[in-house]
């Protein structure tokens, strides 16, 4: 039954990306298997389920919640003869919608590449198909050799083009100096944007869709008379795809590069320990998973959803919780400072500025243990 739960979650969150994209949801299809087939990902038996559904709504789009491999997709597209997105793709082209910077667009332009290189064949034989219905020659191996060349050529460009923005970067946060750096780092759409603008008094584009930041924000703080530097980041995602994580090392840099890691959870979510699991693998990939951390537990005021049991705090059921309530829960005694505040209504405000205030200095005492 947790599993079903999970799935439905999944799902949900699929619908948001896809949502995000652009795209309207007709229907979700699941299916439980002990592992993908390796040639069309789901069993044939569901394939011609689908494939009869989109024919007969004139579904325009399938999409996959995992990365397909590239034969996978390549046989799945030829047996239900509609566009086949996967988890990964869609992800991308969220990121190519959002990627307003020029060093966000390479760097979503590098990602887009590497996926593309080993599917190349695909996109091939697609053509191919139409080609042959205006009585066209489709392209041959060496026309597809050429193509692969192209495209390495302009990987290698847009690889020796990032290089040269991150030396420009990294000398960038050298000449930031002594001042203490925190970054705030969490699943996407948890509210980092909003606690940005709310301790910076900035206006930094916060959104109810995914992905709202793709470049680094970096803005001067201060609280009680200490300056210190905060970045807002990209927001982290399950499965976020390996091109991505390669592409946006220098975003990620900042993290990296962080004194303080300040980790903000949609308290209101569902999945929100799913989050937390997520943004720690991410740490941890990234080698960033040492630092000092403050735990912000976002969006107390919202708990629109319904409670199925009474005294029961399980994520699913809570409502109205009270703050000394909160504090109550296992999620306070994490071995990090941990607070509870809405960044939307600035309840709570004042206690974790103190947090931040205590850890920042902490930090500032080390660096400089001679002054007072
Ligand atoms: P980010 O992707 O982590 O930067 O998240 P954003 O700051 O863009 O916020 C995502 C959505 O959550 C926006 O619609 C915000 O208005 C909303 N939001 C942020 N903080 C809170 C909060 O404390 N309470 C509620 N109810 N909504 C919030």
């Amino acid at each position: 039954h947790q599993d079903e739960d999970k799935l439905q979650e999944y799902m949900d969150e699929l619908e948001f990306l896809a949502y995000t994209a652009g795209a309207t949801v007709d229907r979700r299809f699941t299916q439980k298997l002990t592992q993908p087939d390796s040639k069309t990902f789901i069993g044939s038996g569901k394939a011609q389920e689908i494939r009869d559904y989109v024919k007969e709504n004139e579904i325009g789009t399938v999409i996959f919640d995992d990365e397909l491999s590239p034969s996978q997709l390549k046989n799945l597209e030829r047996e239900m003869e509609v566009k086949i997105l996967d988890r990964t793709n869609l992800i991308l082209d969220i990121f190519a919608q959002r990627a307003t910077t020029s060093y966000a667009r390479t760097q979503v332009e590098l990602a887009q590449y590497q996926y593309l290189l080993p599917r190349l064949t695909r996109m091939w034989t697609h053509l191919e198909r139409q080609k042959g219905g205006i009585g066209m020659r489709g392209p041959g191996e060496t026309e597809i050799e050429t193509d692969r060349r192209i495209i390495r050529d302009r990987i290698s460009l847009l690889k020796d083009k990032l290089k040269t923005i991150d030396k420009q970067m990294a000398t960038q946060r050298n000449n930031r100096g002594k001042v203490v750096r925190a970054a705030l780092v969490g699943y996407t759409n948890v509210g980092k944007s909003t606690l940005m603008n709310a301790l910076s008094k900035s206006e930094v584009f916060a959104e109810n869709k995914l992905f709202a930041t793709l470049d680094t924000t970096v803005r001067k703080v201060v609280i009680g008379n200490l300056p210190f530097l905060l970045t807002d980041t990209v927001g982290f995602i399950r499965k976020l795809p390996t091109q991505l994580v390669e592409s946006f090392k220098s975003t990620l840099d900042e993290v990296r590069e962080a004194d303080l890691l300040i980790h903000v959870v949609d308290i209101s979510h569902e999945s929100f320990e799913d989050h937390i699991d997520s943004v720690n693998q991410i740490l941890m990939e990234i080698n960033a998973h040492q630092k000092p951390m403050i735990m912000v537990f976002n969006k107390i005021d919202d708990f629109s959803y319904e409670k199925k049991d009474e005294d029961d705090l399980t994520p699913s059921t809570r409502k109205n919780v009270s703050l000394e309530e909160w504090k109550n829960t296992w999620m306070a005694k994490s071995k990090y400072p941990t607070v509870f505040i809405s960044a939307l209504t600035k309840e709570n405000f004042p206690e974790m500025k103190k947090m931040i205030y205590d850890e920042v200095m902490k930090i500032h005492i080390s660096r400089f243990p001679y002054n007072d």
